[in-house]
C-alpha cells in the first residue's frame, strides 16, 4: 500500500515539474513568492500566507514557528489526495536561450568617438551629413556622460534631440542604426497614440513600458535605452480649441517629465496600468529621447519671420527674397517651434534641434545602389543563391527613382516600386535553370518592355 502511495507521488511530482505552482491563498506563483509548503491535495501554500494564517489563528502564542525557515515540506508523502485538474495548471516558462554572442557593455574605452560613429552610419544612411553629424556627437555626448556619471563637477546637459525632416527621409532609419550600432534597447513610438492621463489612449508612460518590454524587463538596460517619439508635431497645441486638448498641450506637459528625468512608475508587460498589472519604477535620467517630425507648414512660418526680419532697419530692400528659396526648413529656431505650438519648456528639454534634407533623384538611386543593406542588393544575393546574376542598367535605377518621386513619400516608396517589378522575376527566374543572367532596364520598370535574359554558357 505505501509502496503504491510513493509511486503516486513519485509520478505526481514529475508531472508537476512542468509547471508552476501557484499559491493556495494569494495566487502568486513560485517565482515570485519564493519556496511554498506543500500540503496535501497538492495545495501549495507560500511561506507569507502561511505565517499570516498562523498569526491570525493563534494570536502570537506560536511565535516560535518562522515558516520562512520551512522549506518544501511535502506534507502529501504522509496524506495523499487526489491531484488538481491539469486543465487548472499553468506551464512554467521556459528560461529564454541565452544569446551566443556576450553583449559588451558601453564603457569609456569602447564608445566609439563621434567622427566614428557617423562613418558607421554613413554605410547604411545616404545622404544627411549634418544629421548625422549631429546625432553621432549627440549620442557620444550623452553615453560619455551615462557612463561617466558627472565630469570635472560639472553635470553635463542631458543631449535628448529633435529632428525635422519630411516623411521617408531617414529619421526612424537613422535612429534604428545608431541604436543596433551601439548595441542599446530602443523603443519606437507614435505620439499621435498619445493622450493625458485618464482618457481613451496611452499614457506617456506606455513609451517607458516599451522600452522595458525590448531590454527584456531588465530595467538597468532600460535605463540606458533610446526612445524615439515620431510624428511629434502631432502634439502641437491646438489652436483655436475650446475643449481641453488632451492630445496637444497636455501631452507636452506630460512628456516634461520623464524627458528631463524623473522615477516614473512603469506597468510591465503592458502598455496601461490597471489594479491587475505589475508595476516598476524607472529612472529616465540617462535615457536618450530622439523625437522626430516633418512639421508640415513649418516653411510658412520660418518665411514669415525671416521676411519680418528682413524688413526692419537697413535690411528692409530685402523684403521677400526668402520666398524663394527651397530649403528653408534649415533656418528652423525655436521661436518657429514655438509658433507652430510646441510650447517652450518641452523644446528646452530637447537642446539638439537639427534638420534632414528631402530626398532628391540623386540620392534615391544612391540608397538603391549603396548602403551595405540595400534592397536591391537582397534581391541579387536571393538570386545568387539560384546561381543567377541579377543586374540593372542606369536607365533602370533612374526609373525607379522617378516613380518613388512621383509618390510622395520618401525612400519608403521604393520598396514597394521594386517589390511589385521584382515579383515577375522571382517567380519567373528559378522556374528556369538555363538562366544566367538578368538585366533590369528602364523599360522594364515603366512597363514597356523585358527584362534582358541571358542564358548560361552564352556571352
Ligand atoms: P521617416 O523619416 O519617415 O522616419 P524612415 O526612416 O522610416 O522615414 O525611412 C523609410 C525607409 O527608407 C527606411 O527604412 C530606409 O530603408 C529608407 N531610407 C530613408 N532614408 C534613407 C537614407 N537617407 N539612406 C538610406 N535609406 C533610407
Amino acid at each position: 500500500m505505501s509502496d503504491k502511495i510513493n509511486e503516486n507521488n513519485n509520478n505526481n511530482n514529475n508531472d508537476d515539474d512542468e509547471y508552476e505552482k501557484y499559491c493556495y491563498l494569494c495566487r502568486r506563483p513560485e517565482s515570485s513568492a519564493g519556496p511554498f509548503i506543500s500540503l496535501p491535495g497538492n495545495f501549495h501554500i507560500c511561506n507569507t500566507c502561511m505565517q499570516k494564517s498562523f498569526d491570525t489563528i493563534n494570536q502570537n502564542p506560536m511565535q516560535f514557528m518562522d515558516f520562512s525557515k520551512m522549506q518544501n515540506i511535502n506534507m502529501s508523502q504522509f496524506m495523499p489526495f487526489d491531484d488538481i485538474p491539469k486543465s487548472q495548471k499553468v506551464k512554467k516558462k521556459k528560461e529564454k536561450e541565452k544569446p551566443e554572442k556576450e553583449e559588451v557593455p558601453l564603457t569609456l574605452e569602447n564608445i566609439p568617438a563621434p567622427h566614428k560613429i557617423k562613418a558607421m552610419l554613413d554605410e547604411y544612411v545616404i545622404g544627411q551629413e549634418y544629421a548625422k553629424k549631429c546625432i553621432s556627437v549627440a549620442v557620444y555626448n550623452h553615453y560619455k556622460r551615462v557612463i561617466t556619471n558627472t565630469m570635472d563637477d560639472i553635470e553635463i546637459e542631458k543631449s535628448n534631440m529633435l529632428m525635422l525632416g519630411p516623411t521617408g527621409c531617414g529619421k526612424t532609419y537613422l535612429v534604428k542604426t545608431i541604436a543596433k550600432l551601439l548595441n542599446v534597447p530602443l523603443a519606437i513610438t507614435d505620439a499621435t497614440s498619445l493622450t493625458e492621463a485618464g482618457y481613451i489612449g496611452d499614457d506617456v508612460e506606455s513609451i517607458l513600458s516599451k522600452l522595458l518590454a525590448v531590454a527584456d524587463n531588465d530595467v538597468e538596460k532600460a535605463e540606458h535605452g533610446i526612445v524615439f517619439i515620431d510624428e511629434i508635431d502631432k502634439i502641437a497645441k491646438k489652436k483655436e480649441t475650446r475643449s481641453r486638448d488632451v492630445s496637444g498641450e497636455a501631452v507636452q506637459q506630460g512628456l516634461l517629465k520623464i524627458l528631463e528625468g524623473a522615477d516614473v512608475e512603469v506597468p510591465v508587460g503592458s502598455g496601461s496600468k490597471n489594479a491587475m498589472t505589475p508595476m516598476t519604477t524607472m529612472n529616465t535620467r540617462n535615457i536618450l529621447f530622439i523625437c522626430g517630425g516633418a512639421f508640415p507648414e513649418i516653411e510658412t512660418i520660418i518665411k514669415q519671420r525671416l521676411n519680418k526680419q528682413s524688413s526692419m532697419g537697413f535690411n528692409a530692400e530685402l523684403k521677400d527674397i526668402y520666398d524663394k528659396e527651397n530649403n528653408i526648413i534649415k533656418e528652423v529656431s525655436n521661436e518657429d517651434l514655438r509658433e507652430f505650438g510646441m510650447i517652450p519648456e518641452f523644446l528646452g528639454r530637447l537642446p539638439v534641434l537639427f534638420t534632414l534634407d528631402a530626398l532628391d533623384k540623386d540620392m534615391y538611386i544612391k540608397i538603391l545602389k549603396e548602403p551595405k543593406n540595400a534592397i536591391l542588393k537582397q534581391y541579387q544575393k536571393l538570386l545568387e543563391l539560384d546561381e543567377v546574376l541579377l543586374e540593372f542598367d542606369d536607365s533602370a535605377y533612374e526609373a525607379i527613382a522617378d516613380l518613388a518621386m512621383e509618390k510622395n513619400t520618401g525612400a519608403r516608396a521604393l520598396r514597394a516600386i521594386i517589390e511589385k517589378f521584382m515579383l515577375d522575376i522571382m517567380y519567373e527566374i528559378p522556374r528556369d535553370d538555363n538562366i544566367g543572367k538578368v538585366t533590369i532596364t528602364g523599360d522594364y520598370i515603366r512597363g514597356k518592355g523585358s527584362p534582358v535574359i541571358e542564358l548560361r554558357g552564352i556571352n
